[in-house]
């Protein structure tokens, strides 16, 4: 068998974004393509961002880009800082390590605090970095919320207040990608500059809207920040927007699935929306301390309810046992990416996501484990059951 072996029924997305898209969404997304210069267009744009900013929990502007997450982090950049500007970021893992690079290649200058990729930030290095820059060199500390790569949730409340106990002066930039409408997060309150997200996660999205949310201090930056900018410029979008328009074509069809999924998201209450993922998390986590298998994660304060990574025993290779399954099973599992690839393997239980999809997951999981000879304890899945069936 290959992977492209027939299979009948629905395919299984359990990997950590793109996330299972809502029939209601698809079906939305399915309309015929608008004016994006007309009067329908403009009330849709208007509409879609001030529901939009209620998930950001801000009341400033929410600019919303054609691209994927990566784009977004460019935008971050190149609106608010100068040439040979010091940007502070910290390795939680692969996604920080990824926006690293973006960083350098415009040009700033990082200053990196490493990493074991199975802790957040800690709040107390950022604290004694920024203390050591008295000159107020570094522009922006630039932070992942939820390490995408490790299944570790960063406190950027703390970020914030390490930052003004340092007194510091430098933008505070969140990279929300897998953690917007999954959980918890607040620009306003937490004092966040710009925060960058993308629609392919707990926005139950497909790929291709990239988001900036900013502040007032962000903007004031933005006037007079002097790294090249044309497509990623804010300016332009925040005027257009005003009346409900885009300073070029937008992703007119992904616009009317935002929509839809903005709908869905305030229908069940963003609040019900995270003890859900909180929920499912917990069930994942407790088949993982059935069956014996360790969590990346090691801080239970700092697990995510996005998604799990589960690290596979010594000398068994998680690329192995993500092939059986997707050949068997129909099912995507992530991958390990950088540093751990091979070496676990992440389970997303976030966006369009409910109690059978879990238990389907994690039973795909479990059988899988067993085909591939991967030691375990048997009753992951039924410990899950228990939790799902008591904790209602
Ligand atoms: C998915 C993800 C990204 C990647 O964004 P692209 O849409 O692939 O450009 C960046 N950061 C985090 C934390 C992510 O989860």
């Amino acid at each position: 068998m290959d992977a492209l072996t027939f299979h009948e029924g629905r395919h299984f997305l359990q990997i950590p974004g793109p996330t299972n898209v809502p029939d209601r969404v698809l079906r939305a997304i399915n309309k015929p393509t608008i004016d994006h210069r007309g009067p329908e267009f403009a009330s849709l744009t208007l509409s879609v961002l001030s529901r939009l900013k209620k998930v950001f929990n801000t009341t400033g502007p929410v600019v919303m880009f054609p691209s994927s997450g990566t784009g977004a982090w460019e935008a971050a950049l190149v609106n608010t800082l100068s040439a040979g500007d010091r940007v502070l970021m910290y390795e939680t893992g692969q996604f920080a390590q990824l926006w690293r690079g973006v960083a350098e290649r415009l040009g700033l200058d990082v200053e990196w605090i490493e990493g074991d990729w199975r802790h957040g930030v800690d709040p107390a290095k950022i604290a004694e970095r920024l203390s050591a820059d008295p000159e107020g060199s570094i522009g922006a500390v630039a932070v992942v919320h939820n390490e995408t790569s490790t299944g570790v949730a960063s406190n950027i409340a703390g970020v914030r207040q390490a930052m003004n106990e340092a007194g510091h002066p430098a933008l505070l930039m969140v990279d929300t990608i897998s953690s917007l409408a999954s959980m918890d997060y607040r620009h306003d309150e937490w004092g966040v500059d710009v925060t960058v997200a993308g629609s392919q996660k707990g926005l139950m999205l497909p790929p291709g809207l990239g988001f900036n949310a900013l502040s007032d201090k962000a903007l004031q930056a933005s006037a007079s920040a002097n790294l090249r900018r044309s497509y990623w410029d804010w300016k332009p979008f925040i005027e257009a927007n005003k009346n409900g328009f885009f300073p070029y074509t937008p992703a007119t069809n992904l616009l009317f699935g935002l929509s839809e999924a903005l709908d869905i998201l305030m229908e069940e209450g963003l609040e019900a929306v995270f003890s859900r993922h909180a929920r499912l998390a917990r069930a994942t986590r407790g088949a993982l301390s059935a069956w014996r298998l360790e969590n990346l994660a090691v801080m239970p304060a700092e697990y995510s309810n996005s998604l799990t990574a589960v690290v596979m025993p010594e000398g068994h290779d998680a690329d192995k046992l993500r092939r059986v399954i997707l050949e068997r099973f129909d099912m995507s599992l992530g991958a390990g990416l950088g540093k751990v690839k091979g070496k676990i393997f992440r389970i997303g239980h976030l966006g369009h996501f409910n109690d059978l999809m879990l238990m389907g997951a994690l039973c795909g999981v479990e059988m899988g484990l067993k085909l591939a000879g991967v030691p375990h304890k048997e009753g992951g899945a039924s410990a899950a059951m228990r939790f799902l069936a008591e904790q209602g």
